[in-house]
C-alpha cells in the first residue's frame, strides 16, 4: 500500500515507471511521487516531529517551512491522530534552529534559559530549541 507523501492520502493509482521506479499518482492532490522517495521510517520521523511541533503551539506554515513537508499533510497528520492541543488561545512559543556549537553558546549564558527553559528537539542535523515564556505576559 502507498500513501500519497504530498497528503497523506492512499488513493493513489499507479501512473507509469521511471528510471525502473514504480510512479504513482495521487487522485486526492494530483501528486506525483515514486516508490522510495521518502523511505517509511524518514516518513514516520517527519510525522513525530510535524506533530511534536504542532502541539508546541506552532502553526500549520511555520511547521511547513521547517520541516519542509506541506502544510496539507500536517493537518492530515493532526486529524489522522486524534491531536488535541490542550491548551487555548494566544500562547505562541518562540523558536530557534541551531547547530551544536551555537547549542552550547546558547546554554552557556544563564540568562537564555532563566524564568523559561527550553524544549530541544532535533531537526536534521541541527537542533532547535522552544522557548517556553508562558509565564510570561
Ligand atoms: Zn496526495
Amino acid at each position: 500500500m502507498n500513501i500519497c507523501p504530498n497528503c497523506s492520502s492512499d488513493n493513489v493509482i499507479k501512473a507509469g515507471v521511471i528510471k525502473q521506479r514504480q510512479r504513482y499518482k495521487c487522485k486526492s492532490c494530483n501528486y506525483y511521487f515514486t516508490v522510495n522517495k521518502l523511505g517509511k521510517k524518514i516518513d514516520d520521523y517527519y510525522v513525530n516531529k510535524a506533530l511534536q511541533l504542532y502541539l508546541e503551539g506552532l502553526t500549520y506554515r511555520e511547521i511547513e517551512r521547517i520541516l519542509g513537508v506541506s502544510h496539507v499533510s500536517i493537518m492530515n497528520w493532526v486529524k489522522k491522530y486524534g491531536i488535541k492541543r490542550p491548551y487555548k488561545g494566544n500562547y505562541h512559543p518562540s523558536y530557534k534552529i541551531l547547530n551544536h556549537d551555537e547549542l552550547q553558546k546558547y546554554f552557556s549564558s544563564i540568562d537564555n534559559i532563566k524564568g523559561a527553559g527550553v524544549v530541544i528537539t532535533e531537526l536534521g542535523d541541527k537542533f532547535m530549541l522552544i522557548k517556553w515564556e508562558r509565564f510570561k505576559d
